[in-house]
């Protein structure tokens, strides 16, 4: 059986999670991403502790996702930055391990879905639970779930919006 590791997006960091079982993964991109101070430290603070890894995809992985979204007309949702953590954990399976994604982007779930990788939601319950709502960033296009309270994003500060969903199933 194949080692699991984890694999953070800037809201699994965001949101606090680290796995002190399975080593975490992260994309020097997702890094630059994280511009509240609270979160920051706290990626600080495991990054000297050892318990999250900054690594890159290679451009063979990149060109994996970028084919899919293609395909599935994800590819106007993400961001360069979604991509890149996306084809880590495309590249971390590639080298014998199994990569679950942490993130609470239905973009990304979706992507993640279609090439059979699992994901772990931390604000929400995912995907399948969605119907109705979302919220995004008029800015960076992250999205959020329909009960988030915040009116700016937390990543890039600009307003969020709300736009309709249709319901994803298996
Ligand atoms: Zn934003």
């Amino acid at each position: 059986m194949s080692k699991k590791v984890f694999v953070l997006d800037s809201s699994g960091i965001i949101g606090g999670f680290i796995s002190g079982e399975f080593s975490n993964y992260t994309t020097s991109q997702v890094v630059t991403e994280i511009r509240d101070i609270k979160s920051q430290l706290f990626l600080q603070e495991a990054l000297e502790n050892k318990q999250i890894t900054i690594m890159e995809p290679g451009p063979e992985d990149i060109k994996a996702v970028e084919e899919v979204i293609t395909r599935s007309g994800d590819l106007l949702r993400l961001s360069d930055v979604d991509k890149g953590v996306i084809a880590l954990a495309v590249y971390l399976r590639g080298d014998n391990l199994s990569p679950t994604l942490v993130t609470d982007d239905y973009s990304i779930q979706n992507v993640l879905m279609i090439m059979e990788i699992p994901f772990k939601s931390i604000q929400t319950r995912g995907i399948n639970d969605v119907v109705g709502w979302i919220k995004f960033c008029k800015g960076c296009k992250k999205t959020y779930p329909s009960n988030y309270q915040e009116t700016d994003c937390e990543i890039c500060g600009s307003p969020i919006s709300r736009k309709r969903t249709r319901k994803i199933t298996k």
